[in-house]
């Protein structure tokens, strides 16, 4: 991917430029490697992962697809030599305008991935794209350029969604999704599971043991190749397929893409550091190779930059935030516990020291109308019994916002003295919706901002409803939670200028296919005063 010489990056900038008719170079071409597969055959369709774009910019947006004409096969069924990918962007969808088009090289090295930063579009309108090697063509995906930042703009729409266990449900919520109107879709994170094929009645949720719907394949995922086969077979999913093909993504990712629970260096079962790196950097690079991400996403060894902004004209300032790279280990041992001192401690942070001060200069310099703040764990200061638990004390789970309390005071008291009244917290990991606002957990009660933590798309499969023992307790334990339910889907946020709507959207059932779709509340947040309510 590195060019080595830059009067030729400058002529092939030029010549790609002048070829697709822009006014401004088009994505650079690439010199071509000695061992670039001449005529490149496949012994299938290679376009079978799908297409995806993401990382919206006002002038464009990056296209990605993967080469795998045998998905679960070693290298996915390619040759391991480089291969010419010919893409166009039109501002149709029959493509009579084509309006950027070029090659890119899908390396061995990055699984014949394709990552096409397209730029020198036009601001705030959809697009089309599609993929071309040899004689096969991909399928045609939509995306979508940004407003210009600070023009107006009066309506921002976008999805919040993740957790997509693929053994525990049909993607139905993915089918939904990529028919909603909206602007993007915020991947909270939990794209795929790490764990092994389960056989029959091997998963439990609230005591019940399920046959899994599907099966993932082979043992948990430590190399490579195995992060590579578990993303092809999530990616195989024609739901899932055709949410990315609908709309751009600005994807995160949380803790399974990698390990249970991870922490900065640390997994779960106490693997030393050094040693855990060496899996992170696999299942990173597998990250990067299923996702449309920029180059600025490459990872480095066991570290990628994921944490990056978004101004949508006047209206959205969205912050993508990363909450598992950079933060100290969970305390207590990772559990439900009582909030002991160390989650006080000044020492740990959430963010890391410069993620933290990205967001908070962020917020600061924020003219936007609104901002979101789109992360992965619950920033809710929610007390849930631990049903395991012997003791009566009040628990909190250490591996959400409560477990970091320095960092989650820090927050708050930033957004009540920068910023009252616009910032909305978007969230996920819990499998359930949870609704409610924000206040200090050392403070008079004051509401400083809220919550939308989205339901899973599938995982905990099913659900049961906001009846169950855990529900009420939650609700009678936190005044500030409004609404929770034990049930698959995705949250729909619909930005105004003067009121932040959204959608808690749930699914009827997710072990059978086409689950029945409805909203199950809906809530609202005027600006200028912290708070949702019921719409
Ligand atoms: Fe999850
Ligand atoms: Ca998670």
């Amino acid at each position: 991917m590195i060019l080595t010489d830059r009067r030729a990056l400058m002529r092939m900038m030029g010549s790609a430029g002048l070829a697709a008719g822009l006014p401004f170079p088009a994505f650079a071409q690439q010199p071509e490697p000695r061992n670039l597969l001449a005529v490149p055959s496949f012994p299938d369709h290679p376009f079978k992962l799908g297409i995806a774009s993401g990382d919206p910019a006002s002038d464009g947006f990056v296209i990605w697809t993967r080469l795998a004409p045998l998905p679960f096969e070693p290298h996915g069924g390619m040759d391991l030599k480089p291969v010419a990918v010919g893409w166009e962007v039109a501002e149709d969808e029959r493509f009579t305008g084509v309006v950027a088009k070029g090659t890119a090289l899908a390396h061995p090295e990055l699984a014949h991935s394709v990552h096409v930063e397209v730029a020198g579009l036009r601001p705030d309108r959809p697009y089309w794209y599609r993929f071309r090697v040899g004689s096969e063509q991909s399928a045609v995906g939509r995306s979508r350029t940004m407003p210009m930042p600070g023009a107006r703009v009066d309506r921002v729409r976008f999805v919040a969604a993740g957790c997509q266990h693929y053994e525990q449900g049909h993607f139905t919520a993915w089918r939904r999704i990529a028919e909603e109107p909206v602007d993007f879709v915020f991947h909270y994170g939990d794209y795929i599971y790490e764990g092994a094929d389960r056989g029959p009645g091997q998963f439990k949720v609230n005591g019940r043991s399920y046959d899994p719907v599907r099966r993932h394949i082979g043992t948990e995922i430590y190399t490579l190749d195995d992060y590579r086969r578990r993303h092809a077979l999530y990616r195989s999913d024609a739901d899932l397929q055709a949410a990315h093909a609908a709309l751009p993504f600005w994807m995160s990712f949380d803790d399974h893409e990698i390990d249970n629970n991870w922490a900065s260096d640390f997994d779960q079962d106490g693997t030393p550091a050094e040693v855990f790196a060496f899996r992170r950097a696999l299942a990173m690079q597998a990250y990067y190779e299923h996702m449309p991400l920029r180059r600025s996403s490459i990872p480095q060894g066991s570290h990628m930059r994921m944490f990056r902004a978004a101004q949508y004209g006047d209206l959205l300032n969205a912050f993508i935030l990363d909450t598992r790279q950079y933060r100290s280990d969970q305390s207590y041992g990772d559990k439900i516990m009582p909030l002991g001192p160390e989650v006080y401690s000044p020492y740990r942070t959430m963010m890391g020291d410069a993620q933290e001060q990205w967001l908070f200069d962020g917020l600061t310099a924020s003219k936007s109308r609104w901002n979101l703040i789109a992360h992965q764990v619950m920033v809710m200061n929610l007390m849930q019994r631990d049903e395991a638990a012997t003791t009566t004390e009040k628990t909190y789970a250490m591996d959400q916002w409560p477990g970091y309390m320095h960092s989650r005071r820090r927050l708050l008291d930033h957004i009540d003295t920068h910023c009252p009244g616009n910032v909305v917290n978007v969230t996920g990991d819990a499998h359930r919706h949870y609704a409610g606002d924000l206040v200090q957990d050392n403070g008079d009660g004051k509401v400083i901002s809220s919550e939308f933590l989205a339901t899973s798309i599938t995982s905990g499969a099913d659900g049961q409803g906001d009846q169950d023992g855990y529900s009420r307790q939650v609700r009678t334990d936190n005044a500030f939670l409004k609404a929770t339910t034990d049930q698959r889907g995705y949250v729909l946020c619909d930005v105004g200028r003067d009121v932040w709507t959204a959608d808690l959207k749930v699914l009827d059932r997710v072990t059978v296919p086409d689950g029945k779709l409805s909203t199950y509340a809906r809530f609202a947040i005027e600006r200028g005063k912290p708070g949702l309510h019921s719409a």
